[in-house]
């Protein structure tokens, strides 16, 4: 009885509360009818966090209230709580502990499950995605790897990652009306051949984990909280300069893809061949990629050098492609939009623009949120993002937290143009 892809031909929920947040800012009306997703970031958020920095009074059931309210057609939550989240960064490491999955289970997904198969909401396609920046970690993260941590050690060899995932599709998959997105990184993390394919098939085994089958799977999300630009206009990976191809540019530096729909559509590929249903649609988050404004380069860079070449002509004007804070520069992307290319469900609006990725200095708080010093704009950075500046705005909150300036900066650079 589900829907090919629910978002076509359908009506978006908006967060009322974050639509509030968007019209704070001047000229935030002008997108603050957008559906965005709603996170629920720790058991408390499933009642409702009147007291936290990032989402509100209302929980899952208001939410699901206001959606029948609003004669929406489908509604989007982030399901984000995983035992020892988070476990390569800082500024988003969740309440549980690393061995709390059976608080996972019976405290957080049990209770959202109940909710969501009321049948009072049995007429709302429930589009859930699926643990952002979790299992891709197991891969790229661990020992051995440049910046690989212990705490992604921990989650990997305890399955907690794995095992939480399998459990949260199962139960929730299990309900008629709703669809399961599972996060698959980004192209700036997963586009090479060393962690592509193996990424595909962790997420192949944790759809098959505590008891779950592939078919609680609807489809994916590529670039949650991120900002890879969708196309790159300029210059494509199979372009070279002088013979020299632009993989061996310092920007792409060898990776496969150099946008995310491109990464997108291969991605779907390499997920079918590991045994998910080939009618598996993806999802591109959009709302921070649009990298428009003055800095947008008009047409190709000069084909003097592959650095010249690529650097000249690349819409995203981050300083590496390993920087996910608070970016300096971003503009928010394509507006929400069903079935926009062959094997993409929807671009989406996940990350509710405007929320910080993490606070740019220490501070002090009862969220659980560390300071990381990728959102520091005078880090001069580490391992995984080439050494290179963070490229992160300067005086964010927390991460979750309401950031104006960084709301007012995507506004100005969207692409397209607002
Ligand atoms: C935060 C969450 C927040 C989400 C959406 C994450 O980085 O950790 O608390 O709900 O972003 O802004």
């Amino acid at each position: 009885q589900k829907v090919d892809n629910p978002y076509l031909n359908a009506q978006g929920y908006v967060n009322p509360e974050w639509k509030a947040k968007a019209e704070s800012v001047a000229g935030g009306n002008r997108v603050s009818n957008n559906p965005t997703a709603v996170w629920i970031d720790r058991i408390a958020a499933i009642n409702g966090t009147p007291d936290s920095s990032s989402n509100g009074a209302m929980g899952v059931r208001d939410h699901l209230d206001e959606a029948l309210e609003q004669g929406a057609n489908y509604i989007q939550f982030v399901i984000y709580n995983l035992p020892g989240r988070d476990c390569a960064a800082l500024a988003s490491n969740g309440e549980l502990g690393p061995d709390e999955l059976p608080r996972y289970k019976a405290e957080y997904i049990d209770p959202i499950a109940a909710i969501q198969g009321d049948p009072k909401y049995a007429s709302l396609r429930i589009i859930n995605i699926i643990e952002i920046d979790s299992l891709p970690n197991l891969v790229t993260n661990t020992s051995g790897q440049p910046g690989g941590t212990a705490m992604c050690d921990t989650v990997k060899a305890n399955g907690a990652y794995v095992n939480g995932v399998g459990y949260a599709l199962n139960k929730l998959g299990a309900i008629g009306n709703v669809y399961n997105y599972i996060d698959a990184a980004h192209h700036g993390w997963i586009g090479w051949d060393s962690n592509f394919s193996p990424t595909a098939q962790i997420l192949k085994d944790a759809a098959v984990a505590s008891g779950s089958t592939v078919n609680n799977v609807h489809g994916f999300i590529v670039n949650t909280a991120n900002y890879s630009a969708l196309k790159e206009p300029n210059f494509k990976v199979t372009d070279s300069v002088n013979g020299t191809s632009v993989r061996q540019s310092k920007w792409v530096d060898w990776n496969f893809y150099v946008d995310e729909l491109s990464f997108a559509q291969a991605f779907r590929n390499e997920l079918v061949s590991k045994g998910f249903d080939p009618k598996i649609g993806m999802l591109i988050d959009t709302s921070r990629n649009g990298w428009g404004g003055t800095a947008r380069p008009a047409g190709p860079g000069p084909m003097t050098s592959v650095d010249a070449y690529v650097d000249g002509g690349r819409v995203d004007r981050r300083i590496h492609l390993g920087n996910w804070c608070n970016q300096a520069g971003a503009g928010l992307g394509e507006r929400p939009t069903a079935a926009p290319e062959p094997g993409i469900d929807a671009y989406v609006w996940v990350k509710p623009p405007g929320e910080s990725d993490g606070s740019s200095k220490e501070i002090p708080n009862n969220e659980g949120k560390g300071f990381d010093r990728m959102c520091d704009p005078t880090y001069t950075g580490n391992a995984r993002n080439g050494n290179s500046m963070s490229g992160a705005l300067p005086d964010a909150p927390i991460s979750g937290a309401w950031f104006p300036a960084q709301f007012a900066q995507l506004m100005q650079n969207a692409y397209p143009p607002l």
